[in-house]
């Protein structure tokens, strides 16, 4: 075995249906009992339902539910404000990747504890990092401060994530995992979650299509979500993920969808290089006959997930954008960047062909 470092992120994670019901208890253990609840605006239900369990001892001292996409800085000076008024001991962000933004950028500069109930499975709990949008740019930071202290799974609140979302946050979680396989700081124990974590995605999102309520299924993709956003928290990610974030940020596409539809291309690209990366994910995808890509196509078309960027509202004359950005921001790679064949990757999720 090749020398390597592995570095766990220090957060408590709390895992289970009803598992929100423990919020209470958790507070006081941690001396705790004047939180700030964020969300957004479609849930804010949910942020009232945590709310109204919080009695004994606790004082809600509000509920901010502007978060938005790419936490942009303006909803993040809004709810410092907001904050500073109102004098929280600890913030609860209660949500997908968006709440969860807010919640990292306000308690990095508030320095308030930070629990994070998720709803998505994005994975942004378990990770130290924050991407920020100024004047329409979105940069990333990470910082060890800004991983949450104290993560709640609770499969109750997932629920009623759409299948499609579902789907596409599935995916996106994967994505993470698949780019640990082959990261530069990869080490066996990341490949464990990783291989892991795929499995338990793998087998839960058809059938979620199936049964959107389905108690194991559901269950298993949120089990998955963590170990997949705990790789993406552990090492560093690559070409994937940075051509996301180019598309995402460039062409406004929709975070999770974007990942999904990129994914098996992005792959594809990096596959003649990373051999043992490719067959750990092989091993990983049902139905792959050893073939990796074939697996994934396999997985997308079960899942009916979304193949084209263009549906998505992205314009051909786009993809020479997107190309020329992509190749222009210096990375580690496993396959070096050749702007060419990263415009055939591009032009092909846009297209919405099977990678191959
Ligand atoms: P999201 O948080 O934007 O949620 C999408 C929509 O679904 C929102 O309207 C939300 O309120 C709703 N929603 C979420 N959970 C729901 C539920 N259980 N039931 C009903 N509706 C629900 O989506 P996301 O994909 O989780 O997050 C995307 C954002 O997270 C992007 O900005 C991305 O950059 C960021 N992200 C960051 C990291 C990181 O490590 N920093 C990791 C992954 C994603």
């Amino acid at each position: 075995m090749e020398a390597f470092e592995y570095r766990p992120n220090p957060a408590h994670i709390i895992f289970g249906s009803g598992s929100v019901a423990k919020t209470g208890h958790q507070l006081k253990q941690h001396g705790l009992s004047k939180p700030l609840i964020l969300s957004t605006p479609e849930q804010v239900s949910q942020a009232e339902a945590l709310s109204a369990t919080l009695t004994e001892d606790v004082k809600v001292v509000g509920i901010f539910s502007e978060a938005t996409m790419h936490t942009p800085l303006h909803i993040t000076e809004k709810a410092l404000q907001y904050a500073q008024e109102r004098e929280p001991d600890c913030l609860i962000s209660i949500g997908g990747g968006s709440t969860i933004g807010l919640g990292k950028a306000v308690s990095v500069r508030n320095g308030l504890f930070h629990i994070v109930i998720p709803t998505t499975y994005a994975g942004s709990e378990v990770t130290p990092v924050v991407g920020e949008t100024v004047d329409g740019k979105k940069t990333t930071r990470s910082d060890p401060k800004i991983l949450p202290s104290l993560v709640i799974y609770d499969i109750d609140l997932t629920m009623t994530l759409p299948v499609g979302m579902s789907v596409t946050s599935g995916i996106n979680a994967i994505a993470h995992a698949a780019e640990a396989l082959y990261a530069q700081s990869g080490n066996p124990i990341t490949n464990l979650f990783a291989q892991e974590g795929i499995r338990a995605l793998a087998r839960s999102l058809p059938e979620l299509l199936h049964d959107k309520s389905s108690v194991s299924a559901r269950s298993d993709a949120q089990y998955g979500a963590w170990l997949c956003g705990t790789c993406l928290g552990s090492v560093g990610m690559s070409l994937h993920h940075k051509l996301c974030h180019t598309l995402g940020g460039s062409f406004n596409l929709p975070h999770s969808e974007t990942h999904t539809i990129v994914l098996p291309h992005a792959l594809a690209y990096n596959a003649p290089k990373v051999p043992g990366a490719m067959k750990m994910l092989a091993d990983a995808l049902p139905e792959s006959n050893g073939d990796a890509i074939v697996g994934l196509n396999k997985l997308l078309a079960k899942t009916n997930a979304p193949r084209s960027l263009k549906a998505f509202g992205m314009k051909e004359s786009d993809i020479d954008k997107a190309a020329d950005i992509a190749v222009g921001n210096a990375y580690w790679n496993p396959r070096a960047i050749e702007r060419d064949l990263i415009r055939e990757v591009i032009r092909r999720a846009w297209a919405g062909e099977d990678a191959r």
